[in-house]
């Protein structure tokens, strides 16, 4: 065993040890299996964070499919108390204004029901 692997396994342990995880991913520049450390990415070999562009896309993701069930939530609200004030007004410039407004929410909807796909 090279001493530059050596020193990379003691890193790696240590860093294990102090409660990083290991992950199913590989260091870009030397393969080596790569740890997570906080919120950082760590490669043991190369002694430095790795930015790993993919997973930094699968967390935005994450991110917009928790949102998307409260956003759906939200334009259905809209949508039901737009249908209340429909209703209730006869002014045809503010119905156009209205329908305007629903055709919009409408398209959102849509487009969201899409996304969750
Ligand atoms: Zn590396």
């Amino acid at each position: 065993m090279t001493e530059k692997n050596e020193s990379s396994i003691k890193k790696m342990a240590e860093l294990l040890r102090r409660g990083a995880t290991m992950l199913a991913l590989s260091c870009p520049h030397c393969v080596s299996q790569l740890l997570k450390v906080e919120d950082d990415i760590y490669c043991a070999t190369c002694n430095r964070r790795v930015v790993i562009v993919e997973s930094d896309q699968e967390a935005e993701a994450e991110a917009v499919k928790v949102l998307l069930p409260k956003l759906r939530e939200t334009l259905i609200g809209k949508l039901s108390t737009l249908t209340n004030i429909l209703e209730s007004e006869d002014n045809p410039e503010e119905l156009t204004k209205l329908a305007n407004l629903m055709v919009l929410l409408l398209q959102a909807l849509n487009r969201l029901e899409n996304m969750s796909d």
